[in-house]
């Protein structure tokens, strides 16, 4: 299906109706395991040489769906894996690539749980990360690359100020040093930005998020495009023959051998998601199919919604300031315009002069149609205040660095009528 478009891949990629009782909706394939029928087939599913469903901890026909469609929805990509949340997918990539050594290079502009993860989880592995302090300039990622450095990750479009990186600059760097960039673009979605063109060796969503679009799911996906050269001495997780790669002949494998297009996915598959476990359910992979049905219209709707807003709020006397790339003298314009030409996406912040809790309080009270809750890219519009919620993780210093403030107001815009959404910022701003 390669040579059709996005829109028209988006509902039909990795489904053939006629290979699942002529269905015209993906099924939900609620079972656990599949029979194995004939020992030939049960030898060839435990001997990773059929890809056919065997344990629904590893792939399901749901799932599968999804991981095709997902792939063919980033032109370049050779193979994807779903998982049970975004925290899975940014864990699990980052664990694959680093394997219990060396040190990760990312922003304090990550998502909240990514980076308290960078401590939490990958200080207890032995893995040490440094942080890009000012990640505008590319040249600040090149200068903390280190011997040991594994990958550069960072994400596309930002939450909750909408700050744009320079991707392609970014992974110029990292492949002048044989570590390849991670892109979590959970923000933009693969409507609005496929980071393989620019660059990117594997991207990760939360699809809980934009993707799915109906905050009703958690659930996560990693993509790749089998580009980057594993080989190169710095990963030999990727090299090794683990005993239960060898072959029914009894020849030893590596992950190439094995899956030779998708090494780093097929590596997650194996290791991460077999033994770690965040199998995403077939009726939750159901759910992500349905919403990716609808991903452009509904994008494409909630970011010109999110512009007028941005306007509105320029122009309100009790705002200070408004970060978003549709933001007159915004300083992400430029990159913007090369990376985001459908618009930069459905979130952004903005301050209010009278930033005392008092005032904050009451505006996020006093809103009526936005929905004060921890989520982003959701059908309805949502409205929160980060630095005591969902970036209350970021210790104070790294709050400042990703320039979040206690009167930081972060917005979601989804899909009710914009006009209805300003009034009822109207209404706030008169209540405070
Ligand atoms: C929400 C989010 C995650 C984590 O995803 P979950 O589905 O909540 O586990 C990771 N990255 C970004 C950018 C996110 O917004």
């Amino acid at each position: 299906m390669s040579n059709y478009s996005f829109d028209t891949l988006k509902l039909h990629a990795g489904y053939n109706p006629a290979e699942h009782n002529h269905a015209v909706s993906v099924p939900i394939y609620q079972t656990t395991a599949f029979t194995l029928d004939t020992v030939k087939r049960s030898d060839d599913l435990f001997y990773f040489d059929s890809a056919e469903a065997l344990y629904t901890r590893l792939s399901n026909p749901t799932t599968d769906v999804l991981d095709a469609r997902l792939t063919a929805l980033h032109p370049g990509a050779t193979g994807a894996v779903t998982l049970s949340s975004g925290m899975a997918a940014v864990t699990y990539a980052l664990l694959n690539v680093t394997a219990g050594k060396g040190r990760i290079l990312a922003t304090a502009r990550s998502y909240g749980g990514s980076f308290d993860s960078f401590e939490q989880i990958f200080g207890e592995t032995g893995v040490k990360y440094d942080i890009v302090e000012n990640p505008d300039d590319p040249a600040n990622f090149e200068a903390l690359v280190k011997e040991d450095t594994k990958v550069i990750y960072i994400e596309s479009i930002t939450n909750p100020n909408a700050t744009i990186l320079d991707i392609e600059a970014i992974a110029n760097i990292a492949h002048k040093h044989g570590i390849p960039l991670i892109v979590d673009n959970t923000v933009a979605t693969p409507y609005l930005l496929n980071p393989f063109d620019f660059g990117a060796d594997v991207v990760v969503y939360s699809a809980t998020k934009g993707l799915t679009g109906h905050g009703n799911v958690i659930a996560g996906a990693v993509v790749e495009n089998g580009k980057f050269n594993w080989k190169n001495g710095k990963f030999p997780q990727f090299d090794g023959q683990p005993h239960f790669l060898v072959s029914q002949q009894g020849v030893p494998r590596s992950f190439y051998d094995v899956f030779p297009d998708t090494p780093f996915t097929g590596r997650i598959r194996a290791i991460h998601l077999n033994y770690l476990g965040g199998a995403i359910a077939p009726f939750n992979s159901y759910l992500v199919l349905l919403g990716i049905e609808t991903l452009s219209e509904r994008i494409s709707k909630s970011v010109k919604s999110a512009e007028k807003i941005v306007e509105f709020l320029e122009n309100r006397p009790e705002v200070a300031w408004v970060n978003h790339a549709h933001a007159k003298n915004n300083k992400y314009r430029d990159l913007a315009a090369k990376y985001f030409p459908k618009g930069a996406g459905a979130i952004l912040s903005f301050g209010l002069k009278k930033n005392d809790r008092a005032t904050i309080i009451k505006f996020l009270e006093a809103v009526k149609v936005f929905s004060f809750q921890a989520n982003i890219g959701d059908a309805r519009s949502l409205i929160i205040n980060p630095s005591t919620t969902t970036h209350i993780e970021l210790p104070e210093h790294a709050q400042e660095l990703a320039d979040i403030h206690t009167e930081t107001i972060r917005l979601s815009i989804g899909l009710e009528d914009v006009n209805d959404l300003i009034a009822d910022l109207e209404q706030a701003f008169a209540a405070i």
